[in-house]
C-alpha cells in the first residue's frame, strides 16, 4: 500500500501538474466538468478490480453479488433521473464511453450498411452520428468514423444562415434517402431540439429515432432543456458533461415487442465491450444522486444564465454569435468577421490559461480550418463563477482576440509563426497573470 507519491513521483508529478493547469485555467470546454470528491473515490475503489461480464444476476464470473448491487442501484438512478417507468424503458450502463454506447445502438438496431442520417460534423453534430471528408481533388469520399465505415450516411445540416438546423431539408431529404434510424443530438450546437418534428420525419419514412444527449444530460435531468424521451425509441448519453459525472455511457430504450432490449444488451456485451467498468458505473450512480438534489437543479440553471451571460456580452463586443446566442450550456462564436481562424484563437487562449476549442460555425466550408471556437459554461459553474464572471471572462476573451488580431499582421497567414509570436508578447502576458489571479 505504498501511495503514489513514493511508488511513482514521475506519474505524481504529472497529475500534480495537470491538477495545477486545471485551477490555474479558466475551463471552457463546453464537454468538460469537474466531478466530485464522491466521484473521484468511486473511480478510485476496488470495484476497479472485479470482472463482471454479464448482467446483475446473469455473470459469467463468480463474487459479483456486490457488484449486482451496485449496477442495479446506477440503473434504479439512472431511469429516476429522467423521469421513466421501468416498466416502459430500460437502461444499460455498462458502455465505457458515449462513442461506444453509440455504435453499440447502431450494431443492436441496424445491418451493416444500413442508412443514418445524423447531424453534420460542421453543422455542430458528432463524429460517431456519421461524416466523410471529400477529396475534390481526388474525387473521393473518406469515411472518419467506424459509423461512417459501416453504415451509409447522409447528414443534414444547420441553415448556414440562421444557425438553426434546417428541418425542412433534413424532411425533404429523409423522403429520398430513406434512412433507417435518424439522430438527433450534437456536440455544438446551442438551440434546444425539436423532438416533435424529427418523430413526424422518422415516422414518415419508416425510420427509428435516437438522441445523442450527451452535450445536455445534465440540463435534461433537471428540466432545463426539453426532455427526448416522449418521441425517441432510444437515447444515448455520456456521463461527463453537463451532467458532472465520470467519463461513461448510458444507453436508454424502449422495452416492447420490438425486443430492444435484448438487442441493445447483448450489442454492450458480448459484441462489442468485455467486462463493464464498474467503478465507473459506481461512480455515475453516485453521480445520479447528486442529480437529484434542488442543488443541482440550480447549477444547471446557472449554468444556462452564464452561458447567455457570456454570449450577450460578446455580443454587446460587437462580435457575431452562432444562431444569434444559446438555450443552452454552450456558446459558438464566429470569428469569420474578425478573419482570423478558429484555430489561431484557440492558441492565443492557451497562451493566457483560457481554454476553449476551436470549431466550426454556420457556413464554413470545412471541418479542417473551423472558423470558429466554442465555449462552455458546465466546468466553470461547478466553480460557483455566475454571470458577472462569465461577462469578465468575456472582456477576456475580446482582450484576447485584439491583441492576437495584432500578432496576427505582424507575424503573417502560417500559423506556426503566429505561435511562436504568441510566446513573447507583452500584451499576453499581461492578460494571462490577471486570468491567472481571477482563475
Ligand atoms: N456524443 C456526443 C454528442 C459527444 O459530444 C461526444 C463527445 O464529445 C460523444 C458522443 C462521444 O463521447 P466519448 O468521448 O465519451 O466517446
Amino acid at each position: 500500500l505504498v501511495p503514489l507519491k513514493d511508488h511513482d513521483p514521475e506519474m505524481f508529478d504529472l497529475i500534480e501538474q495537470e491538477k495545477s493547469r486545471q485551477w490555474r485555467s479558466l475551463e471552457l470546454i463546453a464537454s468538460e466538468n469537474f466531478t466530485s470528491k464522491a466521484v473521484m473515490e468511486c473511480l478510485g475503489s476496488p470495484l476497479t478490480n472485479k470482472y463482471s461480464e454479464g448482467l446483475p444476476h446473469a455473470r459469467y464470473y463468480g463474487g459479483n453479488e456486490v457488484i449486482d448491487q451496485v449496477e442495479e442501484l446506477c440503473q434504479k438512478r439512472a431511469l429516476a433521473a429522467y423521469g421513466l417507468d421501468p416498466e416502459k424503458w430500460g437502461v444499460n450502463v455498462q458502455p465505457y464511453s458515449g462513442s461506444p454506447a453509440n455504435f453499440a445502438v447502431y450494431t443492436a438496431l441496424l445491418r451493416p450498411h444500413d442508412r443514418i442520417m445524423g447531424l453534420d460534423l460542421p453543422s455542430g453534430g458528432h463524429l460517431t452520428h456519421g461524416f466523410y471528408t471529400y477529396s475534390k481533388k481526388e474525387g473521393t469520399r473518406k469515411a472518419v468514423s467506424a459509423t461512417s465505415v459501416y453504415f451509409e450516411s447522409l447528414p443534414y445540416r444547420v441553415n448556414p444562415e440562421t444557425g438553426y438546423i434546417d428541418y425542412e431539408q433534413l424532411d425533404r431529404d429523409a423522403g429520398l434517402f430513406k434512412p433507417a434510424l435518424i439522430i438527433a443530438g450534437g456536440s455544438a450546437y446551442p438551440r434546444d431540439w425539436d423532438y416533435a418534428k424529427f418523430r413526424e420525419i422518422a415516422d414518415a419514412n419508416g425510420a427509428l429515432l435516437m438522441m445523442d444527449m450527451a452535450h445536455i444530460s445534465g440540463l435534461v435531468a433537471t428540466g432545463e432543456q426539453k426532455s427526448p424521451f416522449e418521441y425517441c425509441d432510444v437515447v444515448t448519453t455520456t456521463t461527463h458533461k453537463s451532467l458532472r459525472g465520470p467519463r461513461a455511457g448510458m444507453i436508454f430504450f424502449r422495452k416492447d415487442e420490438r425486443g430492444f432490449e435484448n438487442r441493445i444488451n447483448q450489442a454492450v456485451f458480448p459484441a462489442l465491450q468485455g467486462g463493464p467498468h464498474e467503478h465507473q458505473i459506481a461512480a455515475v450512480a453516485t453521480q445520479l444522486k447528486e442529480v437529484a438534489t434542488p442543488e443541482f437543479k440550480v447549477y444547471s440553471q446557472q449554468v444556462k444564465k452564464n452561458a447567455k451571460a457570456l454570449a450577450d456580452k460578446l455580443a454587446s463586443l460587437g462580435y457575431t454569435i452562432a444562431s444569434g446566442g444559446t438555450e443552452n450550456h454552450l456558446v459558438l462564436w464566429d470569428l469569420k468577421p474578425q478573419n482570423i481562424t478558429g484555430s489561431k484563437y484557440e492558441k492565443a487562449c492557451d497562451a493566457v490559461c483560457i481554454t476553449l476549442n476551436k470549431n466550426c460555425v454556420p457556413g464554413d466550408r470545412s471541418a479542417v480550418t473551423p472558423g470558429g471556437v466554442r465555449i462552455g459554461a458546465p466546468a466553470l459553474t461547478t466553480r460557483k463563477m455566475v454571470e458577472s464572471d462569465f461577462e469578465q471572462i468575456a472582456e477576456f476573451l475580446h482582450e484576447v482576440l485584439q491583441a492576437a488580431l495584432k500578432i496576427q499582421e505582424k507575424s503573417g497567414p502560417k500559423i506556426k509563426d503566429f505561435a511562436a509570436a504568441l510566446e513573447t508578447d507583452p500584451e499576453l502576458q499581461s492578460i494571462k497573470e490577471r486570468v491567472n489571479k481571477f482563475a
